[in-house]
């Protein structure tokens, strides 16, 4: 009994550690960063948290920030933004896209217009924007010869989602409205609804000429990466309750990859049927 009760015991001690290795492994994965130089004054970094872009003026006196990572990754993003005039873009408040937020306190941060309640319920301590934009509203400014759109797409992946498009680079920065050969992470305390997440993937693609697409979390793609992620939710959304319809989708969908413990093909199925359900 006791020599059954020992074995058992290192049994899940194993299993314990094994499990440890693979969410530690997949933690590291997450939060390391590969820097890609897309042009002499575009820098895109991936991974790290979500992912983010440098873009300085060619004057080097002004740097546009899109996202600012999480941990170590944040920190050694920081350290490639030299110049002093620095505006920080955040697409939307969760902490693996605003966590390096602090380390910017003389930037001027703009995002969208989150109430202070559900700002700080998905982005913690981060500080609140200085400037906010407002669902359906776009701000262009100019960085250097490049031309900025700032644009508030409204309902998608939370309440506020905020995309970025480099009009001569016809570069689209979409944040968390897209997950590039991913499951999405779906959280209704962010004010996530796919049923307004689809249709701001649609009007992306009639709105904007993108010849290059940075999403939240995956490669550069280009603007098929939106109609990806719009036949991914609604292929999902006619399957459900059709249990061989979602065997069929289940495989096709069966490289892709999730967010560690936090996106899954089953959890994107459970949250599209209580969507439906609360209609
Ligand atoms: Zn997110």
């Amino acid at each position: 009994m006791k020599k059954t009760l020992i074995i058992t015991s290192a049994v899940v001690g194993a299993i314990v550690i094994v499990c440890g290795l693979f969410i530690f492994i997949g933690y590291q994965k997450f939060m390391s960063i590969d820097a890609v130089e897309y042009d002499p004054e575009l820098e895109i970094l991936f991974g790290g948290g979500g992912n983010s872009i440098i873009l300085t003026a060619e004057d080097g006196l002004t740097a546009f920030v899109v996202d600012t990572k999480m941990g170590s990754a944040a920190k050694a993003m920081r350290k490639k933004v030299k110049v002093k005039g620095i505006l920080v873009i955040n697409t939307h408040a969760h902490q693996d896209h605003i966590g390096g937020n602090g380390l910017y306190p003389d930037a001027k941060l703009i995002a969208g217009a989150y109430t202070k309640e559900q700002w700080e319920s998905g982005a913690g301590k981060s500080r609140y924007p200085d400037e906010t934009i407002k669902p359906g509203e776009e701000k262009i400014l100019r960085i250097g010869s490049e031309i900025v759109h700032i644009r508030n797409m409204g309902n998608a992946h939370t309440s506020n989602d905020v995309v970025v498009y480099l009009e001569k680079r016809k570069l689209l920065v979409t944040g968390d409205i897209v997950f590039l050969n991913k499951h999405p992470v779906l959280f209704a305390k962010s004010g996530c609804k796919v049923a307004s997440w689809v249709n701001v993937l649609d009007s992306l693609y009639n709105r904007y000429d993108i010849k290059a697409l940075v999403p939240g979390h995956g490669d550069v793609s280009d603007k098929n990466a939106l109609i990806s992620m719009r036949d991914y939710f609604t292929d999902i959304r006619d399957a459900v309750g059709d249990a061989s319809k979602l065997a069929v989708l289940k495989k096709k969908y069966k490289a892709y990859s999730s967010v560690p413990g936090m996106s899954s093909f089953e959890k994107t199925i459970a949250f599209i049927k209580n969507e439906q359900g609360n209609k």
